[in-house]
């Protein structure tokens, strides 16, 4: 490092510099070839090698993503290949005389992440290389990147796809939270360019790594201590990983290591960072990948204490409405915006489950992810529209986009005006049927929205979106606080918890389960069927709800029952675990109620032995559907396989009504099918008179409610599904408009 070092910092022409560097890694790494290919004009071009056809030089140009230089690039990976040629990738240069050589290793040389660059050894021997002769040639491609940049070798602001385009340009991603914002962009973090690579000192550059982990440890903890929202809970999980991370060990030392072996501490931990992110690309698991990006939050933290630019947007603040760009974001990092001014968000990565879209949505923050190259495409101050429903952002857009967008959003916001004027206004159609109107949530924080929407209670709880956001297994402790905070905030109005829905898709990581090998996961060992195989869980969820709902009405309902006997066992272990309570003086709910979820078409057939025994039944049309119709409903090109208003469907839920109706069950709907005005109407006009659905759609409903005659509406839709017409969406919405229903659309 200290030859390279004199290397950069001697007097001579850049080309000089790149050949002697060349020499001496080939030297150093005792290998016949290395290679230095610089991006130009959007190729990359051979600048200095050692080994190859000197007359190559400046001559052999790959495009990227050709060959494996530009594979190396256009992926930003290394490559690690004992035998060159036998990669796909692997692009034959005859001027090179590169036949000789079979093994092959290759870094990118990277600058504000971008590839600018190759850095390549090749041997004639067959060999792979080992883990220190990679980090040798990621320490020297780091060295290099700010080489290139002093002696602009490369122009810094040319990209790969050219210089950044000024028109208006619509780009698409992937609904995380759903919302419409206008506003200019901001951009999260202004780069941070690490201007020194190499180390004078190495024990300053410790000193300066070690201070920078003392406060950012001392900055998350004060974070935790001061959780914006209400304490505890999700977020305080999501900064309970942040700690972990924070104090671990591995990573300093991996840091360390780094400026032993001669980088500056802002370069130790960048090429840390590269390290995890190339390994976070390998990752599978998504649950795990979010974690790794909590990581890459720290690192960027750390990187910018140390450099002391530790201002983000959030800190200079923001001066108008703003959406800001970010690769991505950790969930501290939107903690700190000024919620009055930023209007949405957009990443270039981030995924539904990733702690931070939990924390926009709690924000009520629109959040659109995975939007390709943003980062280029926008600049600081640029004009966005998010429309996250369509999945779109409009970079820059022309007049008509913006009127149009303008209008829909002033049209949107009345809409939501209107509903919010209507929140005290009663679920009651025009001939005075009572509509029970409740609302789905599952986290702490989507409580509030029973004040601003006026829902009549909580219809469905999922409880198991606090075990999904957990690092570790939620413990019994934990659980209560919850259930009992969302007591406390409900008050009056009731609340169903929905045992533990885990299990299938909802794998968690901390929790080994079978399920890896199941071919069909929603039919597979999930929900009551795990809980029923897994009685110590059930039993402390059974616990943290009887503890929690202490001296009110404890509602529970299990979901996925397939047979009457299953109800049995799962209230059979909670009167077990409310006689244990009882027989130790502890407080108990008032009254319990438990219910069923039908969500497997089998239980239908079984209402008149379960009825008799439960307190209510919420029909669960999301997998009931799926299973009905055979037609997965996680899969988007199934999506218009069926259609809830199909009489297939109503006519299975008219059975289902009338029966619970008939033996005075409560019965509701707490499927997505409710919270569409046209089906819930539907519902209504089969007999149903409870529906629980997602907050946003409350106000919509509750106008469709308030403009119906129930005795029309079961006039019109019963012989429709009697009679198994196909075209019952197009009569129903015919007679609605006919009317003058509201349908909101
Ligand atoms: C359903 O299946 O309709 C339901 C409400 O449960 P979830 O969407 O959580 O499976
Ligand atoms: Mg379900």
């Amino acid at each position: 490092m200290r030859n390279l070092n004199a290397v950069i910092a001697a007097d001579t022409a850049a080309q000089a510099k790149l050949n002697q560097t060349v020499q001496m890694i080939g030297e150093a790494l005792n290998s016949e070839v290395c290679s230095i290919y610089l991006l130009r004009d959007g190729v990359l071009e051979l600048f200095a090698t050692r080994g190859l056809n000197q007359s190559a030089v400046h001559v052999t140009r790959l495009a990227m993503g050709e060959g494996l230089v530009g594979t190396i690039a256009a992926n930003i990976e290394t490559l690690n290949l004992a035998e060159a040629a036998a990669h796909p990738d692997y692009a034959y240069k005859p001027e090179t005389g590169e036949e000789r050589y079979h093994s092959f290793a290759g870094v990118p040389i990277i600058r504000r992440e971008r590839a600018v660059g190759v850095l390549c050894v090749q041997h004639a021997a067959s060999r792979g290389y080992d883990e220190i002769e990679i980090e040798a040639l990621q320490t020297v491609a780091l060295v290099l990147s700010e080489l290139i940049a002093n002696a602009n070798l490369i122009d810094e602001h040319a990209s790969a796809s050219g210089p950044a385009d000024q028109s208006a340009q619509t780009l698409t991603g992937l609904k995380l939270v759903d919302g419409m914002a206008k506003g200019v962009a901001v951009f999260h973090q202004p780069r941070i360019v690490i201007e020194h690579t190499v180390a004078e000192d190495v024990e300053v550059e410790r000193q300066r790594v070690y201070t920078a982990f003392v406060r950012m440890r001392e900055q998350i903890d004060r974070m935790a201590n001061q959780a914006e929202f209400g304490g505890g809970g999700e977020h305080d999980e999501v900064l309970e990983t942040y700690r972990m991370f924070a104090y671990d060990e591995g990573w300093s030392r991996r840091i360390n290591e780094a400026i032993d072996s001669g980088l500056t501490a802002e370069a130790a931990i960048e090429r840390v960072q590269q390290r995890t992110r190339m390994r976070m690309r390998q990752i599978d698991d998504p649950l795990l990948r979010d974690r790794m990006h909590d990581l890459e939050d720290l690192s960027n933290r750390l990187i910018r204490i140390v450099a002391g630019q530790m201002q983000t947007a959030a800190q200079t603040g923001l001066r108008q409405d703003s959406i800001l760009i970010a690769r991505n974001l950790g969930p501290a990092e939107l903690l700190e915006y000024d919620k009055r001014r930023l209007k949405g968000v957009i990443l270039e990565e981030g995924s539904l489950t990733a702690h931070v879209i939990i924390v926009a949505r709690a924000m009520g923050v629109p959040v659109l992810g995975r939007v390709k190259d943003i980062r280029q495409r926008a600049s600081e101050g640029d004009m966005l529209l998010l429309d996250v429903a369509r999945g779109i952002a409009h970079v820059r857009p022309g007049t008509a986009t913006l009127d149009a967008f303008d209008s829909q959003l002033a049209l949107t916001r009345k809409r939501r005006e209107r509903f919010a004027a209507m929140r005290d206004e009663a679920p009651v159609t025009k001939d005075g049927v009572r509509i029970e109107l409740m609302m789905n949530a599952g986290l702490r924080e989507d409580v509030a929205a029973l004040d601003l929407t006026g829902a009549d209670g909580i219809g469905l709880f999922r409880t198991e979106f606090q075990f999904l956001v957990s690092a570790t297994m939620p413990q019994r402790e934990r659980q209560q606080r919850l259930y009992r905070d969302v007591l406390d905030a409900a008050g009056n109005r009731p609340v169903i918890f929905r045992t533990v829905d885990i299990g299938g898709d909802k794998a968690l990581p901390y929790m080994r389960n079978d399920a890896e090998t199941e071919e069909n996961p929603a039919m597979g060992w999930r929900a009551l069927r795990l809980a029923l195989g897994r009685e110590g869980l059930m039993k402390a969820q059974a616990r943290a709800l009887l503890e929690a709902g202490a001296g009110r009405t404890l509602n529970v309902m299990f979901p996925l029952v397939s047979e009457p006997w299953e109800f049995e066992a799962a209230r059979a272990i909670f009167v077990e675990q409310r006689n244990w309570l009882a027989s130790r003086g502890k407080k108990l709910p008032n009254a319990i109620r438990y219910g069923v979820m039908l969500e497997v078409p089998a239980l239908a057939e079984m209402l008149d032995a379960l009825l008799p025994h439960i307190d209510f039944l919420s029909i669960g049309t999301n997998d009931l559907t799926q299973f009905l119709f055979a037609a997965d409903r996680a899969d988007p090109r199934l999506a218009e396989r069926y259609d809830w208003l199909s009489p297939a469907v109503l006519r299975f839920l008219s059975r289902i009504i009338v029966q619970s109706n008939e033996a005075r069950v409560p019965v509701g709907v707490c499927g997505e099918m409710g919270g569409r005005t046209l089906e819930a109407m539907a519902l209504i006009g089969l007999g149903l008179r409870r529906l629980s659905i997602t907050p946003t759609a409350i106000g919509s409903v509750k106008a469709m409610i308030r403009s119906i005659d129930t005795r029309d509406l079961e006039a019109v839709v019963q012989p429709l599904v009697r009679q198994g017409n196909r075209d019952i969406r197009q009569q129903l919405t015919e007679w609605a408009e006919g009317q003058g229903v509201e349908l909101g659309v």
